[in-house]
């Protein structure tokens, strides 16, 4: 446990946990090694958590395997009964899930009260009320049999977390998981942990039976790969991004787990000539401003009619220039830093490269120049002129940045829309019904909004195409992705002729 001052400071009264969550017990790591954490508001450096290695991530899928038969046995009811205790435990303890991920991942307060943990309670509750409603079937067979298919849990399940939304993902992966009867070991990110790790106090203080989860905080290189690889893991959920999500492939080889892939994104932002502007405006902010950008769904391409292009650029660039910078403390701050300096130093990189490739910063591209945010890795919200050709409209930005590229008509903006690698989020604003459904029908996406951006529920399927990843987090197909459908034959009065008849 740590006491650093940062904690009181961010109203964080109690001592954080540190070390590694495994078998019901936080245990140091293995071999002693630790990582230091920091605040990205000021680089700091918070705490230090034990980093597990790959011996520490192979001591918690044996924890993992142990407590599977039980768990998966379990009545159903009574799995979904204790996610709904850690749901309640989550929103009694709102305030200071709130504040470590402002102080951990520089989540303005505000949003975090808004999204992050009431989303992350809504999540467990959702599937604790799902864990008993998993319902198999019975197709009809040939006369004289019964054919029943059940679904089961799968066993031990992996799963790696990215930093930009720790404390809500980790409820993505885990309520469903165990709600279906698996067990799981966890690994966050690195630069991220401790939401997760006060996650697994709780639920050792709710009553979840040892091993059910575990909690192995370390490198990807290492701890990661240890658990994509791992034999006797049955799946490995992962969100991060596309090039580790390759790795993961690989790495499942060896066993052929299953695989389910939340990977990046470059979502297309479509403003047609007869949007509501106003709504158009604030919703495409929305889209790429909100946790800085560091969002996979993030409206990141702004795909705008060249008729109301200017009106638009005018007015987004003013709400941009507009956003309140600060500390994620702050209640006033409507953006925080981005989460790590490497990060910071990445957008900016491709402030530089969207100019050289012959691109316009129409506002932002460089750090605030404010003094009190000099230590943070802040980045101003930036807007750029681009072609679709340019790399800052093809890869990934992951920061507080958006191109904005005009089109003369439908057929034009669905080419750009569909033009990169990814197919995750997507956003449309118009008022003509049939073209915003057609749209929905031909934009290559696992999500499109109309008029609106970034909606999520845990009943709505979540996930992409292309080089966005497969599988689905949320809704029943969740529980899909978590159970194997077992098909049972019997034998009732069928006159089955021998054979071989000797
Ligand atoms: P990342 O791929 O660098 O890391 C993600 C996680 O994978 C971390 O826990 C990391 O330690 C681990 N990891 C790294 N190398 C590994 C390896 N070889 N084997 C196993 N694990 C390894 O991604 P990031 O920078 O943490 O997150 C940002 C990326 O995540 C962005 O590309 C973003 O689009 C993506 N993302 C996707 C979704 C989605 O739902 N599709 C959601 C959020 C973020």
């Amino acid at each position: 446990m740590t006491v650093h001052p940062a904690f009181e400071t961010a109203g964080i009264a109690r001592p954080v946990q540190t070390k590694l969550f495994i078998g019901g017990d936080f245990v140091d790591a293995i071999d002693g090694g630790t990582i230091d954490v920091y605040n990205p508001f000021n680089n700091e450096t918070i705490c230090q958590i034990a980093e597990a290695r790959e011996a520490d991530v192979d001591r918690a899928v044996e924890a993992a395997k142990a407590a599977f038969p039980t768990w998966s046995r379990m009545d159903a009811s009574d799995r979904g009964h204790l996610l709904l205790k850690l749901a309640d435990a989550i929103e009694a303890r709102a305030e200071e899930f709130i504040r470590l991920e402002a102080l951990d991942a520089g989540h303005p307060v505000r949003d975090a009260q808004k999204l992050d943990v009431p989303r992350t309670a809504r999540c467990y509750r959702y599937f604790g009320g799902m864990a008993d409603k998993v319902e198999g079937f019975l197709p009809p067979v040939y006369p004289g049999f019964i054919n029943y298919v059940q679904r089961e849990a799968l066993g031990v399940v992996g799963q790696i977390i990215p930093w930009n939304f720790a404390l809500m993902f980790t409820a993505w992966k885990m309520a469903p998981a165990l709600a279906a009867g698996n067990t799981i070991v966890i690994k966050p990110s690195e630069i991220t942990p401790l939401s997760i790790l006060r996650i697994a106090e709780l639920m050792k203080e709710v009553g979840f039976p040892d091993g059910v989860v575990n909690v192995v905080p370390g490198y990807g290189h290492t701890a990661g790969a240890r658990l994509a690889e791992h034999p006797e893991v049955k799946k490995i959920a992962f969100t991060g991004s596309t090039a580790t999500g390759r790795r993961i492939v690989q790495a499942s080889s060896g066993n052929l787990k299953k695989v389910q892939l939340e990977l990046g994104g470059k979502g297309p932002n479509i403003i047609f000539d007869d949007a509501n502007i106003a709504a158009a405006i604030g919703g495409s902010a929305w889209a790429i401003f909100h946790n800085q950008g560091q969002a996979c769904i993030a409206g990141s391409r702004v795909i705008v009619h060249e008729k109301v292009a200017e009106e638009f650029i005018d007015k987004f660039s003013k709400l941009a220039k507009s956003i309140r910078l600060g500390d994620p403390l702050d209640p006033n701050t409507e953006m925080g830093p981005l989460t790590s300096r490497l990060h910071q130093e990445r957008v900016l990189e491709y402030a530089k490269i969207a100019v050289e490739e012959g691109g316009e910063i129409i506002t932002g591209g460089k750090v605030p120049d404010d003094p009190q945010l000099a230590k943070g890795c802040f980045v101003e919200p930036t807007i750029v002129r681009a072609e679709m050709k340019h790399r800052v409209c093809q890869e990934e930005v992951f920061g507080p940045f958006v191109t904005v590229t005009t089109f003369s008509d439908e057929e034009e903006a669905l080419a750009m829309a569909n033009s990169v690698i990814y197919g995750l989020g997507s956003g449309l604003w118009t008022q003509n019904l049939s073209r915003a459904h057609r749209f929905a029908r031909e934009i290559n996406a696992g999500m499109v909004w109309i008029n609106s951006y970034k909606v999520v529920h845990p009943a709505s399927p979540f996930g992409g195409v292309g080089e966005s990843g497969y599988g689905r987090e949320m809704g029943f197909e969740a529980m899909h992705e978590y159970t194997q459908p077992k098909s049972v034959w019997v034998n009732v009065d069928a006159q089955v002729p021998p054979h071989y008849v000797r």
